[in-house]
């Protein structure tokens, strides 16, 4: 494969503070309906910070999310950002058969296109929720005509983790028009991936450790791939009775969130994750990997 050079991606899941697993116990799906819906201010704000430094970013909006709220849906385009999906209804997609995975994914589509988005190149799984007992499901993302899939996390982490996956780029399967897999970028240590790239790490890491985990892992050749809420920038703090580890994990460091954002967006060199796949599909050799149970081979 020929060296491409990592650069910034921003990447936003749009949906609302209770789609958050961790608030899954407090606030289960028969109640959404009823819950404050916050989704349109938290976008608003990271369209904002966005636009100030000329940013273009990759949106996966959830399906749930395009039904009622179209018009965040419309803005996101308007402004000049990528739009991807991000299920319909927020699933474990471990916890599901095959049949109901695709019907989710079908029924988001439909509502993306509904709201105006007809054809999104990526998709990214709810809490990186496309583990290894499941990994055959990205066949199906390839039969439904995504070009690339945001949904590997190369960690030990309890609900998402897959640390023996590939942390590089990857066609599946091998086949020329096959799935190109982006996995979310770490910084390698000795039988260690380290993450920094997402919501809850970046919240909870004070910027100098951020900044220079950030930086070792470019070292090695790796994007930049943040991943943020729009309920991270916003000011709102539910009080559903979360566990204090819960309660850290979904609002920890909340405050220092838009600082430490326009920090980053200050320094980076910034592109796309439809862009990014295109420059890797451009620059040829991308290998190709076959995932297997307990890790992968080449295909
Ligand atoms: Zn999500």
């Amino acid at each position: 494969m020929k060296a491409v050079e990592p650069r910034d991606i921003v990447t936003v899941d749009v949906e609302e503070w209770f789609h958050g697993h961790n608030y899954l116990e407090h606030a289960p799906p028969s109640t959404w309906d009823g819950l404050e819906q916050r989704v349109e201010r938290g976008t608003a704000r990271v369209l904002d910070l966005l636009d100030r430094h000329r940013v273009t970013a990759t949106f996966f909006v959830l399906g749930w999310t395009a039904d009622r709220h179209p018009d965040v849906v419309r803005e996101i385009a308007r402004r000049g950002h990528e739009l991807g999906c991000h299920s319909y209804a927020h699933p474990e997609v471990f916890r599901l058969a095959p049949d109901a995975f695709r019907a989710d994914t079908e029924r988001a589509l439909a509502a993306l296109a509904k709201a105006g988005c007809e054809r999104p190149a990526g998709y990214r799984a709810p809490s990186f929720s496309i583990t290894p007992p499941v990994h055959r499901y990205l066949r199906i993302l390839q039969d439904l005509g995504f070009s690339y899939d945001s949904s590997l996390f190369p960690i030990r982490h309890p609900r998402y983790g897959q640390p023996a996956s590939p942390r590089r780029p990857f066609l599946l399967d091998g086949d020329g028009a096959s799935l190109l897999e982006l996995p979310m970028p770490t910084w390698r240590l000795p039988g260690l991936n380290v993450p920094f790239s997402g919501g809850g790490y970046m919240r909870l890491l004070p910027w100098p450790a951020y900044r220079f985990i950030r930086a070792r892992a470019r070292a090695q050749g790796q994007p930049c791939i943040l991943y943020v809420h729009p309920w991270e920038l916003d000011d709102y703090r539910p009080q559903v009775g979360l566990s204090a580890t819960s309660s850290v994990r979904s609002q920890g460091g909340q405050d220092s969130m838009p600082r430490k954002l326009q920090k980053l967006l200050a320094q980076g060199r910034f592109e796309t994750m439809g862009d990014y796949a295109a420059r890797l599909r451009a620059a040829g050799g991308l290998p190709a990997a076959t995932l297997t149970p307990d890790g992968w081979r080449p295909a």
